[in-house]
């Protein structure tokens, strides 16, 4: 797969952002078309294409900056009583760059911004269930 993704150029400073952090491992860039005013990216500088690619200390400094970020926002300009992180792994998931970015999305009472999902709540066993199959799956990736 074309491991290509305009963030590289962003990275490489061959295609224009308008920065809010830089260190040697991780950006924060405003994005371009953003879901309420003053939403953040926050990516890796390596072209990681996905959650299962990123090396767990860099997704500890994507979260730290993430977190950064939000104070930032809060402190700021930009209208902001709450925060949102977003993170889309996957076409289905609804990613559309193929290199891994954390979303801080700034919310203001009646922003618009949401998710559309109905949840209802399971039968404790159904629960239950998806959870030991879900420590199995741990357990086979992350060996004591
Ligand atoms: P996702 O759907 O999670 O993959 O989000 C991709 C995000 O990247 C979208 O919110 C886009 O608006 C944003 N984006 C795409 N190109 C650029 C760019 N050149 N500069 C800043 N943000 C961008």
């Amino acid at each position: 797969m074309d491991p290509y993704t305009i963030f590289a150029d962003i990275v490489a400073g061959r295609a224009a952002a308008s920065k809010v952090y830089e260190d040697a491992d991780v950006l924060a860039f405003m994005d371009i078309r953003p879901v309420t005013s003053g939403h953040v990216l926050v990516i890796p500088k390596s072209p990681v294409r996905s959650l299962s690619e990123l090396d767990p200390e860099l997704g500890g400094k994507l979260f730290r900056v993430g977190q950064q970020v939000a104070a930032a926002l809060r402190a700021s300009e930009v209208n902001c009583d709450g925060v949102n992180f977003f993170l889309a792994d996957g076409v289905t998931a609804g990613q559309e760059v193929f290199h891994v970015h954390l979303h801080v999305i700034p919310r203001t009472p009646g922003d618009g911004f949401g998710l559309r999902a109905r949840p209802r709540t399971p039968p404790r066993a159904d629960l239950d269930y998806l959870a030991a199959s879900i420590r199995g799956a741990l357990r086979r990736a992350v060996p004591e």
